[in-house]
């Protein structure tokens, strides 16, 4: 294979769009337009002392899939690393892959970490049951208690993890701000871009150390593929690396191939939801059964402050609260037509879910409450149908309907 097509020096760096088409891409030599898929385990050398170039790391080559050393597999991940704006990145079966080994390999027994906010349920059960398992604790504070974040650091805590926009409530935390304490503690900032997106938000940019996605999300985009990513600078994912081999969680090339196939219009797919959004949440925010919206793009105060500062644009997430009980936004929920009931985000369909029944299920409902989780909070996950068709259907659904006597 011969050189990478696009050059991404500082000086000659493309956009993004051309990015997410070309990154990473290098030309075969059959002359396909793209990487091709090597499905293979294994690759073979000339010689001994070939093969222990690769091994003994003197040179990049191909090696064998579980180690990632996988052509499909590294061509991906330089296109990762690129949307990224960053060194490295590494590819996994799943987003909750790239936050275990992420945990993993950067803490150990005794040590700590702090999570901002909320987060996916998984990664609260993750941090809040399996690591304690391990001897890793973890420090919840909620969105409105993130200023207590310089009290809850200590000389044992190694990271600050936090979604911004977070899950389900799309609360936005200062990157930049959260790092310079965190840095101080000693502590790494790991964020979790998968509700932003790189088209919308590049938390490298800020001081961040790593960023992680579920690639199962708009890096994917048509919801027929599960992945993962963490990027950012080389020392820091070795470790993980070399978690991710011996828990055997790496990428598969097929799903490899996929994923980048994906990426190469990210850019037009989150730009399009990114509008679509705006125009629900606009119309919602006006509805009479609608107590409130959360979409970064209605964000008020210090949190439009730190939107204007961070984010480009304000994605495809919002979720908003019926004037109802628990029952009253599921039958709202229950009424679409043109969303579908799911638990994912950021694919051509748009989804719609209620966060206490699939992604917070699992909450003790004094933590949902506190955390500002409500029965009636509903969640939208905007894709690429018109968006005049989504507020129809929203407006049918949050249409009381007429009783008879
Ligand atoms: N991070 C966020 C914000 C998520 O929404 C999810 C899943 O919904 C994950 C991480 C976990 O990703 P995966 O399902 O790909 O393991």
């Amino acid at each position: 294979m011969s050189d990478p097509k696009v050059n991404t020096t500082p000086e000659q760096r493309p956009g993004l769009s051309t990015r997410c088409v070309h990154a990473g891409d290098v030309r075969d030599p059959q002359g396909a337009i793209h990487p091709p898929l090597y499905g293979h385990s294994t690759f073979a050398f000339d010689s001994t002392a070939d093969l222990l170039d690769v091994v003994e790391g003197r040179r990049e080559g191909n090696l064998y899939t579980r180690y990632g050393l996988n052509p499909t597999i590294r061509s991906l991940e330089r296109k990762l690393a690129d949307l990224e704006d960053t060194q490295s990145a590494l590819a996994f079966g799943s987003g909750m892959a790239a936050e275990a080994a992420t945990f993993l390999s950067h803490i150990k027994t005794g040590e700590h970490i702090v999570c901002l906010g909320d987060v996916y349920g998984g990664t609260f059960e993750l941090l809040g049951e399996n690591l304690p398992r391990l001897g890793i604790e973890t420090t919840f504070l909620t969105a409105g208690e993130a200023n207590q974040l310089p009290d809850v650091l200590t000389d044992r805590t190694r990271i600050v993890f936090f979604e911004t926009p977070s899950n389900p409530n799309l609360d936005i935390f200062d990157i930049a701000a959260i790092t310079a304490q965190a840095h101080k503690a000693g502590a790494l900032v790991v964020v979790d871009n998968t509700f932003a997106t790189p088209v919308n938000q590049n938390p490298l940019h800020h001081g961040a150390d790593l960023v992680i996605h579920s690639a199962t999300k708009y890096l994917g985009g048509h919801s027929d593929l599960t992945a993962g990513a963490v990027a950012g600078p080389a020392e820091l994912l070795a470790p993980i690396a070399a978690w991710r081999k011996n828990l055997g969680q790496v990428i598969a090339p097929e799903i490899a191939s996929l994923l980048a196939r994906s990426i190469r219009t990210l850019v037009v797919r989150v730009r399009a939801q990114n509008t679509a959004a705006t125009a629900v949440a606009e119309y919602l925010a006006e509805h009479p059964r609608v107590t409130k919206v959360n979409y970064p793009g209605l964000a008020t105060g210090d949190q439009a402050t730190i939107v204007k500062t961070q984010m480009r644009g304000h994605g495809g997430m919002l979720s908003f609260l019926v004037d109802g009980d628990a029952n009253a936004t599921a039958a709202v929920v229950d009424r679409l037509r043109v969303f579908s009931i799911a638990a994912s985000l950021g694919g051509a369909e748009s989804l719609v879910t209620q966060p206490i029944t699939t992604t917070h299920h699992g909450l003790d409902p004094a933590d949902r409450a506190r955390r500002g989780i409500a029965d009636s909070m509903v969640r939208l996950s905007i894709g690429l149908e018109d968006a005049d068709d989504l507020i129809a259907d929203l407006d049918q659904a949050l249409t009381l309907p007429t009783r008879t006597v």
